[in-house]
């Protein structure tokens, strides 16, 4: 699909809950805000949803998961649902795009990636029955027997705000070609692009109980990790609401995948030409604001060629259309929230703290006085111990960090507690791969950058655990059993 520019300055407001596969009063007259980042007025309100509401959800989808047609059928006879979800999913893609960029505030660009992300996950998760054993005989010394890969159960899926519908998709496509039942919490910042998800699930007809959707807070999906009918946790978030997660699934061994946070970094060896590294490369770091688990926010550099990268990164900050999301032609938004936008001005002070120059950006662009707007930021000079170099940012800053030799930048990329993504530059194709098998990262481009979600994804070390995407992905919702007979 591509781009329609988005012009929307309301959207809808919803009253009721997505439980079960139906619309349903919610349990309080909780209602979740949604404000512009780019007006800063309200746009629409959407149920809170409450504890009581997810036990409703989780109970529905026990039963189906217990009782229901969905785990009992072939992943062949549940395909052509999915193939449902994705023609249902396409038809609502401009309201999607649109509600997307008016809540969150990424433009029609980074909007319409987003949802044909989306697209594809539905379109590959329908195959994937294809492409993987679900059963097989194995013979051993003493016997014989068949194993089976099973559906995992209920599981609970909880998704941020950055890029809701293609990571609820990568979550709950392959969840339920496996077979499971669903309940999806998306967070509470723009929640109104995932009730149109809902509306999609809902046309396609999923028998009831599969699938519920119901935005709510911390406390809500807290409520839901802890829940002792749910098998398994499937969480993309910040690493630090992770740990917690991943504790709380430790104290009853619940499945759990975990999507966190990243600073990946991005080497550009001594014998490229700029010009097969940038713009691309720049983008990488401040596209969707920086709002991107996967951005590439330090650019690795050689020494002698610090005043030169610097320089033509510092040209692309300065000259990059940043405003409206809304109007043509805008490549940088706001931030999504309020909260966002202090996070990344503070982190912008400690930068300059530790004594890191401050290149370009650093505040609200000239001529947007309202909105979360911040430019484009570039920090030189900047050594990897410093804290704008370790932690995540998740705002349009990209700090350069210089080294001498090849062996100190691979070190540079690897000293982080994070590990989700990268990319190296080298006109020396060899050289190139060599450094990119030497990055602990759960995938790495090379000579370009992009995240690939039809092929594993996810991340090394505090940036995750399991993987998404294909058969690996599949894999992650299901048990393995083995069915034995002596010989
Ligand atoms: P967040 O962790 O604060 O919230 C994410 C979701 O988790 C929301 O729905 C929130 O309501 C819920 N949540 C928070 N604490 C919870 C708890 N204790 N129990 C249950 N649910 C809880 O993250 P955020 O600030 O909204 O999103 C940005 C973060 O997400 C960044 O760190 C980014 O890197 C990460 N992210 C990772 C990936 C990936 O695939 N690795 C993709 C997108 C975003």
């Amino acid at each position: 699909m591509t781009a329609t520019v988005p012009t929307a300055t309301t959207l809808k407001s919803y009253d009721k809950l997505f439980i079960g596969g139906k619309w349903v009063e919610p349990s309080s007259d909780k209602v979740i805000e949604v404000v512009s980042p780019i007006t800063e007025e309200l746009l629409a309100t959407v149920p809170d949803a409450q504890p009581a509401d997810i036990d409703r959800a989780v109970a529905a989808a026990r039963k189906a998961f217990d009782e229901g047609p969905w785990p009992r059928m072939t992943a062949a006879e549940r395909a052509p649902y999915l193939i449902r979800i994705q023609e249902e999913v396409e038809k609502r893609f401009d309201a999607m795009t649109e509600a997307f960029t008016a809540e969150i505030g990424a433009p029609a660009g980074a909007s319409v990636a987003f949802h044909n992300n989306a697209l594809k996950m539905w379109g590959d998760a329908s195959t994937l029955h294809e492409r993987f054993e679900f059963e097989e005989q194995r013979t051993w010394a003493e016997g014989h027997g068949t194993l089976v890969r099973e559906p995992i159960g209920v599981v609970a899926t909880i998704i941020p705000w950055n890029g809701p519908v293609a990571t609820a998709s990568l979550k709950i496509a392959p969840a339920l070609a496996a077979g499971c039942t669903v309940v999806l919490k998306p967070a509470p910042e723009g929640p109104v692009s995932t009730m149109i998800l809902a509306e999609a699930l809902e046309a396609a007809g999923l028998p009831e109980g599969v699938i519920s959707l119901l935005p709510g807070g911390r406390e809500t999906g807290e409520h839901l990790v802890r829940h002792k009918d749910v098998d398994k946790i499937s969480f993309t978030g910040s690493t630090l609401a992770g740990r917690k997660i991943m504790s709380i699934c430790g104290e009853r061994i619940a499945r759990v995948t975990l999507e966190l946070g990243g600073k990946s970094a991005g080497i550009i060896a001594d014998d490229i030409a700029l010009d097969k590294v940038f713009p691309a490369l720049a983008f990488a770091g401040i596209g969707h604001s920086g709002q991107v688990c996967a951005a590439i926010t330090r650019i690795v550099v050689p020494r002698h060629r610090q005043d030169e990268i610097v320089e033509t990164i510092k040209s692309i900050f300065e000259s990059v259309p940043v405003g409206d999301p809304r109007e043509e032609g805008t490549v940088i938004g706001p931030l999504a929230a309020e909260r966002q936008r202090t996070r990344v001005l503070d982190y912008i002070e400690v930068g300059k703290a530790e004594g890191a120059r401050l290149v370009t950006g650093g505040g609200r662009p000239a001529g947007l006085d309202k909105g979360w707007y911040v430019e484009p930021t570039l920090f030189a000079d900047v050594t990897n111990d410093m804290r704008i170099a370790q932690e995540e940012i998740f705002g349009p800053v990209v700090v350069v960090i210089p080294f001498d030799t090849i062996d100190e930048a691979v070190a540079i990329a690897n000293d982080s507690d994070y590990g989700l993504s990268g990319a190296v530059y080298a006109d020396d194709e060899a050289l190139a791969e060599s450094m990119a098998r030497r990055i602990r990262t759960g995938q790495i481009s090379v000579n370009s950058w992009d995240m690939c979600v039809t092929q594993p994804f996810g991340g090394y070390k505090q940036s995750g655990l399991g993987r998404e995407g294909n058969v690996e992905g599949l894999s992650s919702f299901l048990e393995t059993k083995l069915i034995q007979f002596a010989n």
